[in-house]
């Protein structure tokens, strides 16, 4: 199964498509979804592409965390792209969405600590190392 939602609604169209081509980039290995469509009180932000269905957060069992947060920024299929590690909050995921790009046509892309404090992506296209070992990364 190249997409398993685990249940998890997704109403956009063009973002399982996605998912599906960003599991072929990644020789067929399932994309698992966490969370799709989000109801206001769980999107976080009023402004959370998850609330118009236009987001998932990702886990593809057997890749890192940094492996597909990388793999799904380079593929250009997302607007956006957030990288998660572990934390009280929540498990490692990379987020993706179609929630619009930059004014100059590039994606967003982001990434997010264990202390849940923003770090950083290198000019080369790779997520910064996590701090400490501890956690998925
Ligand atoms: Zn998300």
């Amino acid at each position: 199964m190249p997409v398993d939602t685990q249940g998890h609604p997704l109403s956009d169209e063009t973002l399982r498509e996605r998912l599906e081509l960003l599991s072929a980039r990644l020789g067929g290995a399932t994309v698992r979804v966490l969370a799709g469509d989000l109801p206001p009180e769980r999107a976080g932000s009023p402004q959370s592409p998850h609330l118009a269905g236009k987001a998932a957060d990702i886990r593809v069992p057997g890749l890192t965390t940094r492996e597909v947060s990388e793999a799904a920024a380079r593929s250009g299929l997302f607007d956006g792209v957030g990288h998660y590690d572990a934390s009280p909050r929540h498990p490692a995921h990379t987020h993706v969405d179609l929630g619009g790009r930059r004014p100059d046509g590039t994606g967003r892309r982001w990434a997010v600590g264990a202390d849940d404090t923003p770090k950083g992506w290198h000019d080369d296209g790779h997520v910064q190392a996590p701090r400490s070992k501890a956690g998925d990364s």
